[in-house]
Parts: C-alpha cells; sequence; structure tokens
C-alpha cells in the first residue's frame, strides 16, 4: 500500500541528479572509482537512504562522464553491482551496509511512480540499513526510547494481517489479474492499518502520535496511502526483516525476503511477491507445491 510514495530524492531531483549541484563535481574534470563510490553513497543518503537502481544507474552514468579511465566508464547493474559491493567492504567496520531489495507489489507497478529513465522497469531498490544485530539498537540509532516504545506496538500491529475489500483498481490487484488473465479472487489481506488505530496509544497526545508518524513516513519507514491506512515501508522491512519473519510475516517463495505484498495460495499461505509470482507461473509451473492452482486458489496481499 504504497501508492502514494514518490520513490525521489528529497530535492525531486531523481532522474536528472546532475542538475541539483550536489552530485556532480563541477569544477574537478576527472575523478577516481573512488570519487564515484563516495558519489554514490552520498546521494542514496540524500534521497534518505533509499534509491532505486534505475536512479543510480543514471547517477552512475553521469559520473562517469567525468572519468578518464575507460574500464570505469561500462555504465549497467554489474558495475553498479561492483561498486555497491565496494562501498559495503569499507562500511562495515561502521555497522552499516547497502542492501538490495526487490518491491513486492512489482516491477511495472514501481515504474509507474518513477520519473521515466528510458531504462528497462525493474523493481530493486538499494537501501542503507544499519547491520548490528538486536533491533532494539538497530531503532536507538535513529530513534529516542520513547519514541522506540511506540513504533515497536505499531509495528506489532503491523504483523497481523486482516482481511480487506477487493478493490479492482488497486495497482496490486490489476498487476495479479493481468498476470493471471483471468476475473479478480475475492480474497484479499492486508498488513496494513488504519492510521486512527494508532492514535489508540496511551500516555501520547494525538499530536505527538501524528508528527511521529510523519517522521516515520519522510524516513520511508512508514508509508501512508489516500486511504489513510498505514504500512510499513521498505526501509522497515529490510531493517526489521529477521524480526519480522520471526513474528510470522511470511517469506516469499521464490526469492525467500519478506513478503508483506504479492500473492498468496488460500490453502497452504505460500506467498510470492507480484514478480515472483510471475516468474513462478512463466518459468516454473501454475501450481502451489501443495497442489492448488495458484491462477485460481489465491488471495491478494496489497
Ligand atoms: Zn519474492
Ligand atoms: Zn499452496
Amino acid at each position: 500500500m504504497t501508492e502514494d510514495i514518490e520513490f525521489t530524492d528529497p530535492n525531486g531531483n531523481t532522474a536528472q541528479p546532475s542538475e541539483s549541484g550536489t552530485v556532480i563535481p563541477e569544477t574537478d574534470r576527472s575523478i577516481t572509482d573512488h570519487d564515484i563510490a563516495r558519489y554514490l553513497l552520498q546521494y542514496l543518503l540524500d534521497c534518505r537512504g533509499i534509491c532505486h537502481e534505475n536512479m543510480l544507474l543514471v547517477v552512475l552514468g553521469k559520473l562517469q562522464k567525468y572519468t578518464q579511465d575507460p574500464t570505469s566508464q561500462v555504465c549497467s547493474t554489474d558495475k553498479l553491482v561492483e561498486i555497491i559491493k565496494g562501498i559495503n567492504v569499507k562500511l562495515n567496520p561502521l555497522g552499516y551496509k547497502i542492501s538490495s531489495v526487490g518491491h513486492g507489489m512489482g516491477k511495472n507497478n514501481v515504474s509507474s511512480m518513477l520519473k521515466d529513465t528510458g531504462l528497462p522497469s525493474n523493481n530493486r531498490f538499494y537501501v542503507y540499513v544499519n547491520t548490528v544485530t538486536s533491533e532494539e539498537s538497530k531503532l536507538a540509532t535513529r530513534f529516542s526510547t520513547r519514541e522506540i516504545e511506540f513504533i515497536k506496538w505499531c509495528v506489532e500491529k503491523m504483523c497481523v494481517s486482516r482481511d480487506c475489500e477487493v478493490i479492482i483498481d488497486c495497482p496490486i490487484i490489476t498487476e495479479v489479474d493481468r498476470i493471471r488473465n483471468d476475473v479478480s479472487w475475492n480474497k484479499c489481506i492486508t498488513y496494513s492499518v488504519e492510521s486512527s488505530e494508532f492514535f489508540q496509544y496511551k500516555d501520547w497526545s494525538p499530536i505527538e502520535i501524528e508528527s511521529l508518524l510523519f517522521k516515520l513516513c519522510g524516513l520511508k519507514w512508514f508509508a501512508k496511502d489516500e486511504n489513510g491506512r498505514i504500512s510499513m515501508d521498505l526501509r522497515c522491512s529490510v531493517e526489521l526483516e529477521e524480526y519480522l519473519i520471526a513474528n510470522g510475516i511470511s517469506t516469499c517463495e521464490n526469492c525467500h525476503r519478506l513478503a508483506l505484498q504479492g500473492t498468496r495460495c488460500t490453502s497452504c499461505s505460500r506467498s510470492w511477491h507480484v514478480d515472483c509470482y510471475q516468474h513462478r507461473i512463466t518459468h516454473i509451473g501454475k501450481y502451489c507445491p501443495c497442489g492448488e492452482s495458484i491462477l485460481q486458489n489465491g488471495m491478494y496481499i496489497v
């Protein structure tokens, strides 16, 4: 349920990062691989620690115009992955890393929310995450003790899926039905929560709750949709992935990452992200490992 979230940087310059004046060095006409890595990391942090792969490829392509070394001028996903591996080696002692994650709503839905880069659509995002082991200390690097109590309370609520209405024009439902090429299923579940439920938190005033929820949405921890429902955004799901899996949220049968959006088999509850569902139907088969047809006996996770 992240339909209203814009995957752009705070200045809205994601597709033309050089025009922001913050990424491309203006005086130094020749930069090294080390500089490229440093500027890419800076760009990711400027985007609040989360950025779509195509946006990073656009930035990489622009940076490479300033390098003299021909081997540094190859702009491809492989090159980006190689640079990020190098950055991660340096971040490791600091307890951070850049992690890549596919968005459960699928590449077509993700692309429809991005500025057109001319690059093929894909669902991959890069997220700057804390690698310390305990969930508590991950939160402690960014939030006060009092805020952590509230966030944990909210996340617990969002670990429980609930039935919701099948809304035909919901992007995930539209995409799943396009893949199935069939009329909609009649069952839909969600991990999102009506924002009014969060206002039942005791000891906090509505203004305090409103302002922390606003902050969490800005940090891409939570996302609020046009109906006022709040869900965990990618940063939260990546940072707290192990905790969330331990708390009962299922993983995708294909990629084994957290499945907060996608489809689920009605008889055995195996789940797939939208693109992973398409991958299974196209390359593996139309049946769930439990024997049911995943084209017919499924539900949406929105
Ligand atoms: Zn998956
Ligand atoms: Zn099944």
